[in-house]
């Protein structure tokens, strides 16, 4: 089981870097509520602070000691098992060009198999999670410079990748050679930022320079010189496999990740749902459940011509349930977190809009909720196609056996959850949603058990870490 994360990184010698690593980290919040953690560098000296819980939680007292002018973030979500204090990250090692830290989101399939091989080799591993590999390839490496150091580690990684390393000195970001997790480059007054979306750089007013490109690594060692771009790989796919998630479901509505707005997908996957929906049931109004279904359900109204309302209240203060790490507590939150608002849905037929069903608990809990505050009738329409593989590149889907699709025919699903009636967005459909990529460019391996760089065999070969066994 593996996580999915956010990472912020930003030199700028003109403002409190640890500031706006903070703010960077916020606006993360939501790709990881496990733990957050910042490191920073003055050139001379690194200075780190990270804890279990939310962004302001951590940092809530302050960071008045960690002083620099370039610095680095990270929130994690992470199953339970591997959040320990020792995995938050940034992680730092101690090696004999100095200090590095690193921040990571994704998923290195081939860790065990590398961790195994340097272990052999006498490297000591502080930690217990995949991406602690990179630091130590980057370590034992023979090469002349650092950053061929980076591309040497880097080629030896199988699986996704979206970093940010940092020194006493340089920033240096990196996406894998699929560009499955994210990660764009922003200017602003007297530095440069990296993050896992676009939405951190509205709130530490930068404005989106790109999206930093599968295979390439970007060194920034100044604030004002445009960063060096360098290709790391030099073997580069056909296509790239940007995950098509983040659109339906992880991403922020006002990120754009690889030049691709999520609001616009979102809503053009609502359409499209309409569309394919057409005289299948009949439906009084449209509601959401929030945040991400909300301009999909736009977008089907405006398709269908049914009423949009707000059917369902949120409470912002209870955490994603996807991103959970227990089921117990997935659960817990579903109850928690959503509220049907009565006077909208009694005595109606409603359609629902989702974003998806990996489980199945959430939508059985939310039609209850649904039918128990007078919903006549309950069609939920689902922005992505049944789940029904599992996901090797940092997305909590790696237990097979807890995918409800699965298991379950459709008809049996919506018996299961209790709706009237349920439909699922086609793949084709899906693709199409994200109209500035090219459809052969999105991973939709968890809906079509087609894995780009055949990572699946890859992690089946790997071995069992020590602290996974039993
Ligand atoms: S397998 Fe699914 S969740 Fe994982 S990267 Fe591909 S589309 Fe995204």
């Amino acid at each position: 089981m593996k996580d999915e994360c956010g990472v912020f990184g930003i030199f700028n010698p003109q403002v409190d870097v640890a500031q706006y690593t903070y703010w960077g980290l916020f606006s993360l919040q939501h790709r990881g509520q496990q733990s957050a953690g910042i490191c920073t560098a003055d050139g001379k000296k690194m200075r780190s602070k990270k804890g279990k819980g939310l962004v302001l939680k951590v940092f809530g007292k302050g960071f008045d000691d960690l002083q620099g002018h370039l610095a680095l973030g990270h929130v994690l979500y992470s199953n339970a098992g591997l959040d320990q204090e020792i995995n938050i990250q940034p992680l730092r090692v101690f090696y004999d060009d100095g200090d590095l830290a690193l921040a990571c989101n994704g998923t290195i399939n081939n860790a065990g198999a590398l961790r195994h091989d340097l272990q052999k080799r006498g490297v000591i591993f502080n930690t217990t999670v995949d991406s602690e590999v990179v630091l130590q390839l980057i370590a034992c490496s023979k090469k002349p410079t650092f950053e061929e150091r980076v591309a040497d580690a880097l080629m030896q990684l199988k699986g996704a990748f979206a970093l940010v390393l940092m020194t006493d000195k340089k920033l240096i970001a990196v996406r894998d050679r699929y560009g499955f997790r994210p990660l764009c480059l922003g200017k602003m007054e007297g530095g440069w930022c990296v993050a896992s979306e676009s939405c951190s750089f509205d709130l530490v007013g930068a404005e989106l320079v790109r999206d930093i490109k599968p295979g390439e690594m970007l060194v920034i060692d100044n604030g004002e010189k445009e960063p060096v771009s360098k290709m790391w790989c030099s073997q580069m796919p056909d296509n790239c496999a940007h995950c098509v998630f983040e659109y339906v479901y992880i991403a922020r509505n006002d990120s754009r990740i690889d030049k691709q707005d999520v609001y616009a997908a979102r809503v053009n996957l609502g359409r499209q749902l309409a569309k394919e929906t057409k005289g299948k049931f009949k439906a009084d109004v449209v509601i959401s459940v929030p945040d991400s279904g909300t301009p999909a359900a736009q977008g089907f109204a405006m398709e269908s011509g049914l009423p949009f309302m707000e059917g369902l209240t949120k409470n912002r203060y209870v955490g994603r349930t996807f991103i959970q790490p227990t089921q117990v507590q997935r659960l817990n939150s579903v109850r928690l977190k959503l509220n049907p608002v009565r006077c909208v849905v009694k005595g109606k037929s409603l359609v629902v809009v989702d974003d998806s069903i990996v489980r199945g608990t959430t939508s059985a809990k939310l039609i209850k909720l649904l039918k128990g505050a007078g919903a006549k009738e309950v069609h939920m329409v689902i922005t992505s196609p049944p789940v029904v593989d599992c996901c090797y590149y940092g997305v909590d889907t790696r237990d097979k056996a807890t995918l409800i699709s699965t298991r379950c025919s459709k008809d049996e699903i919506c018996k299961e959850i209790g709706a009237d009636t349920l439909n699922y967005i086609s793949l084709e459909g899906m693709k199409e949603a994200c109209t500035a990529v090219v459809p052969n460019d999105l991973c939709c391996a968890c809906f079509n058990s087609q894995y780009p760089d055949g990572s699946d065999k890859v992690a089946a070969k790997d071995p069992v870490p020590v602290w996974l066994e039993d």
